[in-house]
């Protein structure tokens, strides 16, 4: 079998992706673009991934024969989220490349075993505490302080699996309404900002970021990303080299993120790394309308072995997720000037479900165009 490190795919091939949500079918339209197939691995009848990939298998992720039956279709392996089991990973890594690498989903399935790798890059995060028990909750305040937030160590997104502890609260509570044997407890922290950088890494080692968006969230969901951050020059390509050290550490194909805060210290500022996501990420979902090449094209190359791009932004951009009812607003969107509108096909739009984005682009033209005094009539 050809080693990971070695794929070399050419027009006509077909990528395998795990999970059929935005994120895969995203992927499977810039495979699209650069002639190559897709093949779409969901347990959900209705994914959207569906929708724009010739071939499908809808099956379990525990589902050894239709894994077995989807490797074989396939050249390549990749996912779009980070809750692959282990056991899937491991049968399909034994019949075709998969990457990112399986073992990169060790690290980062988990929030202890991923704080860890960081710290030992030397790479600063918020103090935090192994948590497997109410006891070891309390031992963690003692030693971290209040306010802080626990995390389910597994299975946490958009702010599921996650409290904020403050003064006065029971620890024994907490604890028990997290429901989980294992959860990590982090100092909170009073960032000034939230920014994260997209980063893609290719076979032999060539990283190339996007520029530093900056994040607003809402209810723990991601709201509005704006590209550039403002932040300075030189924190910027701090951020930037925080991420290449962590592609580089993790011996990474295909694209990255990696979230952090900006933190007020000594009258400047530092980093800290919050979380590292082994996939395309919603904070780069401007790269489509408003870059050369966008995160989903970059990491299809990765992994098809082919040469990265080297990223040019249009101009300042400003990406704004549609949440839930948000979706409705689509015609009002279709008509703004300058505004691209993404919509992702799925059915009902529940409360916290990410239905589509709106990206604006503000090259130095439209902004000319839309500052300009309208003609008189
Ligand atoms: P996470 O699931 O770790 O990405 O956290 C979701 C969001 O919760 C982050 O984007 C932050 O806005 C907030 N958050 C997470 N951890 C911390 C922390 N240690 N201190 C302050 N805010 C946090």
């Amino acid at each position: 079998m050809t080693a990971p490190n070695q794929v070399k795919l050419k027009p006509g091939d077909t990528i395998g992706i795990l999970g059929g949500g935005q994120l895969g079918r995203m992927l499977a339209m810039a495979a699209a673009r650069l002639g190559l197939r897709c093949q779409v691995f969901s347990p959900d009848p209705d994914s959207p991934a569906f929708d724009v990939v010739a071939n499908a298998t809808c099956a379990e992720y525990a589902d050894v024969e239709a894994l077995e039956l989807f490797a074989n279709d396939v050249d390549v392996i990749t996912y779009e989220f980070e809750n692959v089991p282990s056991a899937s990973a491991m049968i399909l890594a034994a019949r075709r490349p998969v990457l990112p690498g399986r073992e990169i989903l060790e690290t980062t399935q988990d929030r202890l075993v991923e704080k860890d790798f960081v710290k030992r890059l030397g790479i600063g995060t918020a103090a935090y505490a192994d948590v497997s028990s109410a006891a070891a909750l309390r031992a963690a305040i003692g030693k971290i302080g209040l306010p802080a937030v626990i995390k389910t160590r597994r299975f946490g997104y958009d702010g599921k699996g996650q409290a904020i502890i403050r003064e006065g609260d029971d620890p024994d509570q907490v604890w028990q309404d997290l429901g989980t044997k294992s959860a990590i407890l982090e100092a909170f922290i009073p960032f000034e900002r939230e920014i994260s950088v997209i980063a893609a890494r290719s076979a032999d080692g060539q990283v190339e970021c996007f520029d530093v968006t900056e994040n607003e969230h809402s209810d723990h969901i991601l709201k509005i990303s704006r590209v550039p951050a403002a932040i300075p020059d030189a924190l910027a390509a701090q951020a930037r080299d925080v991420a290449q050290r962590i592609a580089n550490a993790l011996n990474y194909v295909g694209v990255l993120a990696v979230e952090m805060f900006v933190v007020p210290e000594d009258g400047g500022l530092k980093l800290l790394v919050n979380e590292v996501a082994p996939r395309v990420h919603n904070s780069g979902h401007w790269t489509l309308d408003g870059a050369s090449i966008s995160q989903f094209e970059q990491h299809i190359r990765a992994i098809a072995g082919w040469p990265l791009g080297k990223p040019v932004r249009h101009g300042a951009v400003t990406m704004t997720n549609l949440i839930g009812d948000e979706i409705n607003s689509y015609q009002q969107w279709l008509t703004v000037p300058g505004v691209t509108v993404h919509l992702y096909g799925k059915g009902a739009p529940r409360p916290g479900r990410k239905m589509g984005h709106v990206t604006q682009v503000h090259t130095q033209a439209h902004v000319a165009k839309v500052a300009a005094p309208p003609k008189p009539a």
